[in-house]
């Protein structure tokens, strides 16, 4: 069996892996650091611009093999398994939760406290937005404080999105701009932002922060190794300590005879294999020690699976906009971010987007006449008349201790090893406070609506949990969670896990900042481990 050896052994290849890798190389430029991925490399900016195209004109998926077909869970966001993670297709949206999520306990009596003090995860977010080059815009909410200004001003407001602002801010809610990891002006090898707007599928000038980028940066001056297409199937112990020797690997483009088994020996084990992958590995490497799988003496591994739920809603108003100028930017309030502890505890962010639903040109009348000349643009105009509106809030709710990722011996892959199956599940203060907070949402949603004398449609909740994360919560207690602040585990001193599966709950605004923030911080303690 061929085996690598290497100081860090990092598992997976997302955003978290490529911020832990990029600080890890800072840190300790000598110590050998090897990412093993279990997708493949996309590293082909040049042809996202192709891509699109094809995808436009055959419907072609433009990131066709990002995914493993037989390693797939149920109850995922998404089937993304490649160098760059779920970030090769993210959005970019980079806000920050407030210092209320990691203070649920003691300001609320809600679910738990975050094992970290705000002030000091504020200087992680500070370095996450320089890090991702994020524009934004200080809030106008004074508890929204930051040390450091953001790295880029704002993304520009559309035309659009100035007069829904206008409209937006008459309810008495402020906005801004949302902050997004995109490129103003050329940064870091990467393109501007020449507004596609295609930023949820493919950014084809790269504007967008993706970390397939940082990958390729850290890779050709060799300051890491990345394996990819290897996926790490199980840990295993010392014989003697509670210590990981190595992670066991397949690869799936091993030498020809070779039968694909490959051992990575390291001194310490971290994983970066997000909010699905982490507990499953975890779960997959039980022994006749750990019969619950590694990291789990407290049983935990694997429980309160969190994130946010929805709700979002179209309204048409009679502000005058012309649709598809920016569908990709929005404006965020952060006014129910923070609740009054004399109130019923409801938190959400507030998002506004231009939309164009059923405002874009057509060649045929609803009777399936073919329009003409004049005809297509006074039919147009009929029906761009006065605005439509997307709006959305993210809300906080928590999970039980049985919001449970399970092995699933049902589905399994080709090594025969049970897949993840996923199943939330919220503890009883979110389930009896629902209807309430979907009643305030809808509220806000037609307050909003009626200051340019508009009403609210289509009303719909999500029937999924955004931003997952979850699954190896910290905490100072090894009873009452898998790892510390700094994602150690308990169980194992060289183990570590970072970002998504740490976070106790899951906030009510995007998440990936968030486990980025935390992820920096976790460098500093993987790097410290490995000497000055
Ligand atoms: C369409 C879309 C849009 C989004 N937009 C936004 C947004 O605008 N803002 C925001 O905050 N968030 C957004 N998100 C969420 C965001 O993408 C994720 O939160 C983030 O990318 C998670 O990063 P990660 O490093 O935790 O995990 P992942 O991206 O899941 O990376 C983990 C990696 O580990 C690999 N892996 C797993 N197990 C193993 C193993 N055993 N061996 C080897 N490799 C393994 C996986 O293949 C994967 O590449 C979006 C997500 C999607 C799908
Ligand atoms: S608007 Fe276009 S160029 Fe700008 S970040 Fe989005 S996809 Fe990239």
């Amino acid at each position: 069996m061929a085996v690598h050896e290497s100081d860090i052994c990092i598992i997976g290849g997302g955003i978290t892996s490529a911020m832990l890798a990029l600080k890890l190389s800072e840190l300790r430029p000598r110590a050998s650091i090897v990412v093993v991925e279990a997708g493949r490399s996309i590293f082909d900016a040049q042809n996202r611009g192709r891509y699109r195209e094809r995808a436009i004109h055959y419907g072609e998926h433009p990131w066709h093999d990002d995914y493993i077909e037989d390693q797939q869970g149920k109850g995922t966001i998404s089937m993304t398994m490649a160098v760059g993670g779920l970030a090769l297709h993210w959005g970019g949206a980079c806000n920050r939760f407030s210092e209320e999520d990691l203070r649920l306990k003691s300001m609320y009596g809600l679910a738990v406290d975050w094992p970290i003090e705000w002030k000091e995860l504020e200087r992680y977010y500070c370095e996450a937005e320089r890090r991702l080059h994020v524009a934004g815009e200080p809030s106008p909410y004074p508890g929204d404080g930051r040390s450091e200004p953001y790295p880029q001003p704002p993304i520009p407001l559309s035309y659009n999105l100035q007069i829904l602002k206008q409209w937006a801010e008459t309810s008495g809610l402020k906005f801004n701009s949302l902050p997004m990891a995109r490129n103003m002006t050329p940064f870091d090898g990467r393109g501007a932002c020449c507004v596609y707007d295609t930023c949820g599928e493919v950014c084809p000038s790269g504007a967008r922060y993706s970390p397939d980028f940082t990958f390729r940066q850290l890779v050709q001056p060799k300051k890491i190794t990345l394996h990819d297409r290897t996926l790490v199937r199980r840990l295993t112990l010392d014989a003697a300590k509670p210590a990981v020797v190595s992670a066991q690997g397949f690869r799936q483009d091993g030498p020809s005879g070779d039968d694909g088994a490959i051992e990575y020996r390291a001194k310490t084990f971290v994983i970066a294999s997000g909010y699905c992958w982490s507990s499953h590995l975890l779960l997959l490497s039980s022994n006749s020690r750990f019969p619950n799988g590694l990291a789990n003496g407290s049983g935990l591994v694997g429980r309160h699976m969190n994130g946010h739920k929805f709700i979002g809603a179209t309204a048409t108003i009679d502000a005058e906009t012309f649709p598809g100028q920016n569908m990709t930017h929005s404006l965020i309030s952060r006014e129910y971010f923070r609740c009054r502890t004399d109130r019923p505890f409801v938190r959400h962010d507030t998002r506004v987007w231009e939309s164009s639903s059923g405002r874009e040109p057509r060649l045929r009348s609803p009777e399936g006449r073919l329009l003409l000349g004049d005809e297509v643009m006074t039919d147009w105009r009929s029906r761009t008349r006065g605005s439509a509106v997307r709006l959305r809030a993210y809300y906080d709710i928590h999970p039980s201790t049985d919001s449970r990722l399970t092995l699933d011996a049902a589905n399994r892959n080709r090594h025969g090893d049970p897949m993840p199956k996923i199943e939330h599940q919220l503890d009883a203060a979110s389930q009896a406070r629902e209807g309430a907070t979907a009643e305030h949402i809808r509220g806000v949603f037609n307050t909003l609506a009626k200051a340019s004398n508009g009403r609210v449609g289509n009303t719909n909740t999500g029937d999924y949990l955004d931003h997952p994360g979850g699954g190896c919560r910290m905490g100072t207690d090894p009873a009452t969670s898998v790892c510390d602040s700094f994602g150690r585990t308990h169980d194992h001193e060289n183990l570590f896990i970072v970002g998504a599966p740490t976070t106790p709950t899951g906030g009510c605004t995007n998440g990936t900042l968030t486990f980025v923030a935390l992820t920096l911080r976790s460098a500093e303690e993987i790097a410290g481990a490995h000497g000055r």
